[in-house]
């Protein structure tokens, strides 16, 4: 995180030692880079068989398991599994 709550380090004022402005500065860069805020890292459409079952596949029990589990690839294969397009 490039603003530790009392210093920026691109602020425009004081060049990262600290300063008044370095909140607004950090937010308004933050605005800059995801004018949309927050994106989730997968939706599912919950209302579809389709999307039932690639959430199932995604983010199940089974799914889970095996990524966490003996020889399993852990938080890479879980991204990986969420990452599939879900929606043709
Ligand atoms: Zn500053």
């Amino acid at each position: 995180m490039r603003f530790d709550g009392k210093r920026y380090r691109d602020c425009r004022f004081c060049r990262g030692r600290g300063c008044l402005y370095c909140e607004s500065e950090a937010n308004a860069e933050y605005k800059r880079q995801f004018p949309d805020g927050p994106k989730p890292i997968a939706t599912f459409d919950m209302t579809t068989p389709e999307g039932i079952e690639a959430a199932r596949k995604a983010i199940g029990r089974e799914a889970i398991e095996k990524a966490f589990g003996p020889g399993g690839g852990g938080i890479a294969e879980f991204i990986t599994n969420i990452a599939k397009p879900v929606q043709p």
